[in-house]
């Protein structure tokens, strides 16, 4: 058996039932339950790794139950993959400073360019699975080496433990098992392997799942929300795993009150299915369906424009229909008492603009009216 890998003979020991260090979990659920609160909270911040770690413990923890303690680090890879391409690509969230992007961002831009960006995760599912698999090899093999000693590393640090004493007692999971040592003689974790869940944490994160689950997305908007400010639904984008617009046909009616005529093109709308209702500063972006940021477009003009910002020229259009209902007391002039001045508006354009999301060059021949 010596000649296998440690990862592999991991796996080999795993399936002949052997036990390959005398590992002992911690069982105490309330000891536990402060060490996943205490590393969340406290130590070292310089990436958002950790948060998504602890999301992803919790995510696995609600799926499975405490027989299934082995995860492959390509598991973990897919999640990571799903939690940031929601940030990097459908909210643009920054996730750090300019000049200290996170390898996983970095993979995701290297393997898809911008024009893929706003997709929804199963539609790029669908069409670039190739893509994902390269995107999902690449974070299993370089973005753990860290993270994964070191939130097991600072739990143990939490029961006052010397960090370099090997404490038998593993607190959320055994990654020792398939360290190994590479020619530099420094320890390393085999990032082709896993980790061995403590079976006790998978019950007590079940358990306080949804408690512990605020504190960690509360964690995370603490860390993103400096870079990110003035992003609306800042909440809402980090706790959900995709925001999905309301229903926004259900407002053509009020809409078709206020005009027959296509926002971007002026053309006469004809009723029926080439009516569209377009968010005018892109869903992606405000994550809500508000009737001050709708509009009513044609076919080809919503298609064109699909999920970017509209030309600055249309913003003034914009604030001019709304003007006309600020003091109404009608759908319109409520939605309107959402925001709180007539900037908000203006201000959320440029804002869109400065986080990368696309523009649109408007329609081909027809100025604003
Ligand atoms: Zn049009």
């Amino acid at each position: 058996m010596s000649h296998l890998q440690p990862a592999q003979k991991y796996t080999e020991d795993l399936k002949n039932n052997k036990t390959i260090h005398c590992v002992e979990f911690e069982s105490d659920s309330e000891k536990l339950y402060n060490a996943f609160v205490n590393v969340v909270r406290h130590g070292k911040n310089n990436n958002t790794y950790k948060f998504a770690l602890a999301k992803f413990l919790l995510d696995y923890s609600k799926e499975h139950d405490k027989v299934k303690v082995n995860v492959k680090y390509k598991d973990i890879a897919k999640k990571f993959f799903d939690y940031y391409w929601l940030q990097e690509c459908r909210y643009r969230l920054r996730q750090g400073p300019k000049n200290q992007v996170p390898l996983v961002i970095k993979i995701i831009r290297e393997e898809f360019d911008e024009e893929n960006y706003p997709y929804r995760l199963n539609k790029i599912k669908l069409k670039h699975s190739s893509k994902i698999k390269r995107c999902i090899l690449n974070i299993t093999n370089n973005c753990f080496d860290d993270v994964i000693p070191r939130l097991e590393d600072d739990a143990e640090h939490c029961f006052g433990k010397p960090r370099k004493a090997q404490s038998k007692k593993r607190i959320f999971y055994d990654y020792h098992a398939i360290e190994y040592r590479d020619s530099a003689n420094n320890k390393r974790v085999d990032s082709k392997g896993g980790v061995r869940l403590n079976p006790y944490l998978i019950n007590m994160l079940k358990e306080n799942n949804d408690t512990l689950f605020i504190v960690v997305v509360f964690e995370w908007i603490k860390f993103l929300e400096k870079r990110n400010v003035g992003i609306p639904n800042l909440v809402e984008k980090i706790a959900n795993n995709e925001l999905m617009p309301r229903d926004q046909r259900k407002f053509i009616e009020y809409l078709e009150g206020l005009t027959d005529r296509c926002f971007y093109c002026n053309n006469k709308l004809k009723s029926g299915k080439n009516t569209h209702v377009d968010h005018f500063l892109p869903y992606d972006y405000v994550g809500t369906t508000e009737l001050w940021n709708l509009v009513l477009a044609c076919q080809k003009c919503n298609c064109k424009k699909s999920n970017s910002l509209p030309p600055e020229s249309f913003v003034k259009k914009l604030e001019i229909r709304n003007e006309e209902h600020r003091n109404k007391k009608d759908e319109l002039g409520m939605s309107l008492k959402t925001l709180w001045n007539e900037n908000e508006f203006k201000q959320y354009y440029s804002n869109a603009m400065s986080y990368r999301f696309p523009t649109w060059c408007g329609p081909a021949q027809n100025d604003p009216a």
